[in-house]
């Protein structure tokens, strides 16, 4: 039964020697953080662990320009300097080699609940994704994982997929790759006003955004996704569901101020897992975005995961 199919964790040592700065907030330890909390409370020893593969050129084009991948792709021979692409963003010797893993574990998560190997993958990978546009990277990211991921999906056949995006942020280059897409559905909750400043695309029919207003706190939060995301997700029964996981919405978080809790990222895993029941075969690909308290950042994953591991952890 496909219900009870192993979670899928997929990472690579490469992500978490990629650093854009000695004391810039998306650091290699908020991979150390969450994999430590994975031990600590159990979780780890009821997933299957797999080692991200790099992407391929062909899987990297779907959602993006020759021109970015290759871009990218020169500071693979850079050397021991440090090349800058906005405030933000930078490269270091391993910054385009983790981006290739990053990008690949979403596509080898895919594979997987594709062919019945898993029920549900998370990659703890970095650099993010979400804020890489078609042509561009900023943000923190340089290819964008989760649509590299999701248009890998769309080789399967699946007529419909759904983007879920719960990070504080909005995830823009998500938006710009997919916009009007019909097959792929992108539905994001983020505080606005805040980087990267979204202003919206009315014409895209795909996009459900749903901005928040500093403070909204955890009641506005599931207010907002239920009244905003269940409807189109209800009507539409997407066949797979791919999650840019961000935790920088938690209340602890440096960067924003959503007031999400601990509970709401259960809450969250436990919706996106009952959705997924109900039209995706329990389909789920989540891929790490943001989330910069470490212990915010690590619990939250904990508790995002809790539902698809079968609720409460048990000792083995
Ligand atoms: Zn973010």
């Amino acid at each position: 039964m496909r219900a009870s199919l192993p979670v899928a964790w997929i990472t690579h040592p490469t992500c978490r020697l990629h650093q854009i700065d000695e004391d810039h907030p998306e650091s290699p330890l908020r991979l150390s953080a969450i994999e430590d909390r994975m031990i600590a409370v159990g979780q780890a020893d009821f997933m299957t662990r797999y080692e991200a593969p790099e992407a391929t050129r062909e899987q990297l084009l779907r959602a993006h320009s020759e021109a970015h991948v290759d871009h990218v792709l020169s500071h693979r021979k850079i050397g021991d300097v440090r090349v800058v692409v906005d405030s933000d963003t930078a490269y270091n010797r391993y910054t385009a080699d983790a981006a290739l893993r990053a990008a690949g574990a979403g596509v080898l998560g895919v594979d997987l609940v594709m062919e019945g190997k898993a029920g549900m993958a998370f990659c703890a990978v970095r650099p993010p994704g979400h804020h890489a546009e078609r042509d561009k990277a900023m943000g923190f990211c340089f290819f964008n994982n989760v649509a590299v991921a999701a248009a890998h999906a769309l080789t399967y056949g699946l007529r419909h997929i759904a983007v879920i995006d719960f990070d504080l942020h909005y995830g823009n280059g998500t938006a710009d790759i997919f916009r009007n897409n019909a097959q792929v559905l992108l539905l994001s909750t983020y505080q606005h006003p805040l980087y990267p400043y979204w202003t919206g695309a009315p014409e895209a029919m795909n996009l459900v955004d749903v901005p928040l207003k500093p403070f909204t706190g955890s009641e506005g939060f599931r207010a907002a996704v239920i009244n905003e995301w269940l409807p189109v997700l209800e009507r539409t029964g997407p066949e797979m569901y791919l999650i840019s996981a961000g935790f920088d919405a938690h209340a602890a978080d440096p960067m924003g101020d959503l007031r999400l809790t601990h509970e709401d990222y259960r809450w969250l895993g436990t919706l996106i897992h009952e959705l997924a029941a109900s039209s995706a075969q329990n389909r789920v690909v989540a891929t790490l975005e943001g989330g910069y308290d470490l212990t915010a950042l690590s619990r939250g994953v904990e508790e995002f995961l809790t539902p698809f591991l079968g609720g409460e952890m048990m000792p083995l």
